[in-house]
């Protein structure tokens, strides 16, 4: 059997459906969020703003950061050399896991190399230290949640309907009141840009004592006082029994991490595979992300212009007629509906105006709701913002995309 013939069947399947991905190779600016260097498939560069990054406040540029990573280089070197079990305990580890309880108002912290790994990690195994565990999923959860989720039997899993908690409330009230359930849901959903209702959400846990793990990955160091996230800007840090977030994002490093009580982090980290069997995040990265952690929990002023610039960013487009969809954080979706159109306007944008902003196709959204996805920082200024909505006009009328008004069909 020739192998390669599958292989090749597989990436045409995606490109007949228009959604083979093409990454951009850039190269960030030092100082300059959000300007980057283009290099193109035949070796030239260009300039070019970047619209689409989840480094949502410019944190992997800030000075305090960058300054953590290089001193703890000097100090300790390269990498951490092994599991967390193996030598690969690091004192920065061991500060980080306590900037990270403090941020939360929990007890303990535990670090994963990604938010990926430790959704998957954690969710995974609750189901060995929880027999019979029930979990109850909100049906946007991200990959990773899902993919932890899916290591328990099918009658453990239920989906409730996004944000529905009329659904997940029949769903409660239906299962075995004696076994141990777990609600997993997210605060900020990255591709619509909506919230959930987190009082609500642990109201409804604690009625039918169920535990609540909740992803805040978008949400941390940008909203809350702290930068702790929704939960700490809604006043229900406490209710919370397991909160996950990432290092990769707002906090401009890399890494994921859990903070609950002590006795639940400890269990987490005598069991879960995908903490245990890997080496841990080398000592920079972790020195990084406290220094950030900690720089943002003193500059809630980053926040405030953060969500400013977001709202001037959707007004800009609205008023231009762009069919921006409801979102009521820092997060702007423009959809488009065609995964064809939604490459194609990236694609010019990024050749013809400098501007980059990866098309979101299926299957990280629906299909007919492939969106352009902006994610304006304190750094992106009106005149960035002007060319781009002058851009996107122009594109709309000539990718035949239809408009709000019915403007352009
Ligand atoms: N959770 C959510 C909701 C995410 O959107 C992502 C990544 O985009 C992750 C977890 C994974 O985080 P990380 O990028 O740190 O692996």
């Amino acid at each position: 059997m020739d192998y390669r013939v599958a292989f090749r069947t597989a990436l045409e399947n995606i490109r007949s459906e228009g959604r083979y991905r093409v990454f951009a190779d850039l190269k960030r600016h030092r100082g300059a969020f959000p300007r980057a260097t283009w290099t193109k498939a035949d070796g030239s560069e260009s300039d070019v703003v970047v619209w689409c990054s989840n480094d949502y406040l410019g944190q992997g540029q800030n000075p305090v950061v960058l300054d953590a990573m290089h001193r703890a280089i000097e100090e300790a070197g390269a990498g951490s050399g092994g599991t967390r079990n193996i030598s690969g305990t690091t004192h920065y580890h061991v500060e980080l896991e306590r900037e990270l309880a403090d941020l939360h108002g929990k007890e303990a912290a535990l670090l994963f190399t990604s938010g990926y790994v430790s959704n998957e990690a954690t969710l995974s195994t609750l189901y060995k230290i929880l027999p019979g565990l029930v979990v109850f999923s909100d049906a946007l959860n991200h990959n990773s949640m899902i993919s932890g989720i899916r290591a328990g039997k099918r009658e453990q899993r239920h989906v409730f309907r996004h944000n529905d908690l009329a659904h997940l409330e029949e769903l409660l009230a239906a299962a075995d009141p004696a076994a141990p359930k777990l609600i997993a849901f997210e605060s900020v959903y990255s591709m619509d840009g909506d919230i959930a209702d987190l009082p609500a959400m642990v109201a409804l846990a604690r009625k039918y004592g169920a535990m609540t793990y909740l992803d805040e990955v978008h949400a941390v160091g940008m909203y809350g006082p702290r930068g702790a996230g929704v939960a700490e800007r809604d006043g229900v840090m406490d209710q919370i029994d397991i909160v996950e977030g990432t290092l990769g994002k707002a906090f401009g490093v890399m890494g994921g991490y859990i903070a609950a009580d002590a006795v639940i982090v400890d269990a987490i980290r005598s069991y879960a595979d995908g903490f245990i069997f890997t080496t841990s995040l080398p000592p920079a990265l972790a020195a990084g992300a406290a220094a950030s952690i900690r720089w943002l929990k003193e500059h809630d002023e980053v926040r405030t212009a953060h969500q400013e610039r977001a709202a001037t960013l959707k007004a800009k487009m609205r008023a231009a007629g762009l069919p921006v969809m409801d979102s009521v954080s820092h997060i702007v979706p423009v959809l488009v509906g065609d995964p064809v159109h939604c490459k194609m306007i990236s694609d010019i944008l990024l050749e013809d105006h400098g501007i980059y902003v990866q098309p979101i196709n299926f299957p990280t959204v629906p299909r007919g709701t492939e969106r352009l996805r902006f994610t304006p920082s304190p750094a992106h200024t009106d005149a960035m913002m002007d060319a781009l909505v002058a851009a996107l006009e122009t594109l709309w009328v000539r990718c035949n995309v239809a408009r709000v008004g019915g403007m352009a069909a």
